[in-house]
């Protein structure tokens, strides 16, 4: 079933970054069934909403937050990754993914660095946000990413875990955007260059 959801757009910063949606389907339309009673009357209630029509039960769909690492060593160069797995595999990726329950934004990005790199890091300090659309095992999950410039302890030892096929630093001039398979990571690196002069 597709859905109109009226023109929106959204604003990451006042006048930048601008994404329009005109036209998509319903972020819970694979939700078929009522999760509290089981009824086929589980029907849309608004752009982002269903409603059981039985039982009265109503569920939001809200983005998850997802945290995006952007770590630089004594030689300019900038940390990154080789996706192991879908979505996008086998592009290149920053470290980083979804914040678990109870956790702050901090705390993410420094439990997924340990995980994709065993880098520890020592700071981590948020820079700005970007939304993100990516579908996975068939659902389309939206996100809105967190981007944090980390410093680890140790720039010399790391090696490539978990979602990460391989793990290697890149000389900021080396960078090409169109390399990263994510939107709102080409979207990041493009903030962060243009930016990157300043740290
Ligand atoms: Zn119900």
């Amino acid at each position: 079933m597709f859905y109109h959801i009226r023109k929106t757009t959204i604003f990451t910063r006042p006048n930048q970054h601008k994404a329009k949606f005109n036209l998509m389907e319903h972020p819970l339309s694979l939700f078929k069934h009522c999760p509290e009673c089981g009824s086929v009357h589980f029907e849309i209630h608004n752009e982002k909403s269903k409603r059981c029509a039985d039982c009265g039960f109503v569920y939001y769909f809200n983005s998850s937050a997802a945290t995006v690492a952007l770590i630089m060593n004594e030689r300019n160069e900038l940390l990154v990754c080789r996706r192991a797995k879908a979505p996008a595999k086998g592009t290149l990726d920053l470290p980083g993914g979804f914040i678990d329950m109870f956790e702050t934004g901090e705390e993410g990005i420094t439990r997924e660095v340990k995980e994709e790199t065993g880098m520890e890091v020592e700071k981590a300090e948020y820079l700005f946000s970007l939304p993100n659309i990516y579908v996975y095992s068939g659902f389309t999950v939206h996100t809105l990413d967190l981007f944090f410039r980390c410093t680890v302890s140790d720039t010399l030892h790391y090696k490539a875990m978990d979602d990460a096929a391989d793990v290697f630093f890149l000389p900021l001039k080396d960078i090409c955007t169109e390399d990263f398979g994510l939107s709102s990571i080409r979207k990041g690196l493009k903030i962060f260059l243009g930016k990157a002069d300043e740290y």
